[in-house]
């Protein structure tokens, strides 16, 4: 019998060495960011205040459409990548689906996600320009994890912001950061000013990612040699992540397909960026027309429900102005336990490319999520992080479609991540006690009616 082969492995020779910037190539540039005081566009001396200067040009290059890999990240992405990319005969069997499904499995990172493929080329670009400190802002905590490793490894001192009601109620990845050896702040803080004006007002407050933000940004603003860094949203973000689809696409030729449909979930976009981008390339140049869908949660519909205008990134209004669709940067998602995709904008260039119709976008909620990340556990055997969830929630609609037509449709998307942190999620959807958060036009069109 013909050995049917389930993954496929690059080479560490053959791993990429080059990022790929789509801004390079976009057809319709993406509107600038503006500085909100002075509603100029921002300069690569303005960002280079907060973050590294190689990062500050990463974000405004709109002329490189290869990036080099410096020689210590890739020795870097070497313990890990390439990351497998797996065909999903289980899925499919359970489905009784033609399609040919596949996934890229970003699970198989030391801490568990794609975030590590950013913190990594984040904390060396800090380390080479002279930073000895860096700061960062953490939701449930997996890019606060991923660049707690990331200073490790380069000699950084990190220093995480964490929301405070996930310090308290999640608190294995704190214990994870701490064990890289970063330290761990519940925000808001009385450690520094923004933290203390907020608790002064308001004692009990539980904490936000824009509190966490806030204090993030005066940290690094405030202390010689510290740098701030992001973990989603930013351009340069999205850059570092192709190397996810630029594993794909040899990948993928190794299995002798190309993808029909290419489908990662959407927080910020920083994964499915990295899946689809080097993908779209060939979009771009008129070689293929393969279809990008971006799977974003019910409870914070940005790109099926937003409105494209100009909007900070951050609840505070610290951040520059960015042309994105957006709900609001006061908006206040849902507590669902996908905590990495509850942020209110899509950021510039996915904005740009959806405007332009060169992507889709749906949404998924939240028991839909979990009921598809339990087939794929059962049928797979990795347990999937919640947000994974929603993109193989798409995939398995793709896949559905093809039952009454026979057609062989070839889909591909990203395993963002595994959930095994997440476990109590699970426990409360296997239970019956989880529920779908919707939210009505009317307070939709509040929260953008005056962006
Ligand atoms: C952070 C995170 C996300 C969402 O962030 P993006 O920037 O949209 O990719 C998705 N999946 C996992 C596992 C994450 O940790």
């Amino acid at each position: 019998m013909a050995i049917k082969q389930k993954r496929f492995m690059l080479a560490e020779s053959d791993i990429p060495t080059r990022w790929y910037n789509i801004q390079a190539e976009m057809l319709n540039k993406p509107a600038p960011m503006l500085n909100p005081k002075t509603k100029e566009p921002v300069t690569v001396e303005e960002l280079s205040k907060l973050i590294s200067l190689q990062a500050a040009r990463q974000e405004l290059n709109f002329t490189d459409a290869w990036i080099d890999i410096p020689e210590p990240v890739l020795d870097m992405y070497r313990y890990y990548r390439s990351t497998p990319l797996v065909r999903a005969y289980g899925l499919e069997k359970a489905l009784g689906t033609p399609a040919h499904i596949y996934f890229k499995n970003e699970s198989a990172s030391p801490i568990g996600s794609h975030k590590l493929n950013s913190a990594l080329p984040q904390a060396y670009y800090c380390k080479e320009e002279g930073a000895t400190n860096i700061t960062t802002e953490t939701g449930a905590g997996q890019w606060g994890c991923a660049l707690s490793y990331a200073s490790k490894v380069f000699g950084l001192e990190c220093a995480v912001y964490q929301v405070k009601i996930s310090y308290e109620q999640k608190p294995y990845r704190r214990s994870v950061m701490q064990a890289f050896g970063a330290q761990v702040t519940p925000s808001p803080s009385m450690s520094t000013r923004a933290g203390k004006d907020i608790l002064t007002k308001y004692p009990n407050h539980q904490g936000s990612l824009g509190t966490a933000i806030s204090e993030a940004v005066e940290l690094a603003l405030t202390t010689p040699g510290c740098k701030y860094s992001l973990g989603s949203v930013m351009s340069h973000v999205s850059l570092h992540q192709t190397i996810i689809g630029l594993e794909a696409e040899l990948q993928m030729q190794m299995a002798g397909e190309y993808p029909d449909v290419v489908i990662g979930c959407f927080g910020g976009g920083s994964n499915f960026s990295g899946i689809a981008f080097p993908f779209m390339r060939h979009n771009i140049a008129g070689e293929r027309a393969t279809r990008f869908v971006a799977a974003e949660p019910e409870s914070c519909p940005k790109l099926t429900r937003g409105k494209f205008c100009y909007d900070f990134g951050d609840e505070s209004g610290y951040t520059p102005l960015m042309p994105m669709y957006s709900l609001g940067h006061n908006f206040k998602p849902a507590n669902i336990h996908a905590g990495g995709l509850r942020y209110h904008g899509a950021g510039v260039v996915v904005s740009q490319l959806l405007k332009d119709k060169l992507m889709e976008a749906v949404d998924v909620s939240q028991l839909s999520s979990f009921e598809a990340g339990l087939l794929f556990a059962k049928s797979e055997g990795i347990v999937p992080a919640p947000e994974s969830c929603h993109a193989i929630a798409a995939a398995i609609e793709e896949a559905k479609q093809c039952i009454p037509t026979g057609e062989e449709k070839v889909i591909l998307f990203c395993l963002s991540g595994h959930g095994l942190m997440d476990m109590s999620a699970y426990d409360q959807f296997i239970s019956g006690s989880l529920g779908n958060y919707t939210i009505s036009d009317a307070d939709i069109m509040k929260n953008v009616a005056n962006l």
